[in-house]
């Protein structure tokens, strides 16, 4: 694992992970991280809903 850092609202969708945290300025941050031994894939968005999106439309190279 990398960040440490405390996520809200942790979700799972297929093999990704969503989770809602606060950056270093204290701003919200939504990323979406694939649980996948090879994938590697992690992204932040802005919002909640590009978050979901993008897991939901990831697709795995590991698989
Ligand atoms: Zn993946």
């Amino acid at each position: 694992m990398s960040a440490r850092r405390r996520f809200r609202n942790l979700i799972r969708i297929g093999p990704v992970q969503v989770g809602t945290a606060y950056d270093q300025r204290g701003r919200e941050k939504h990323t979406a991280a694939c649980t996948a031994p090879r994938c590697g894939f992690s992204s932040e968005y802005d919002s909640r809903s590009a978050a979901e999106l993008a897991a939901r439309t990831h697709r795995c190279p590991a698989r």
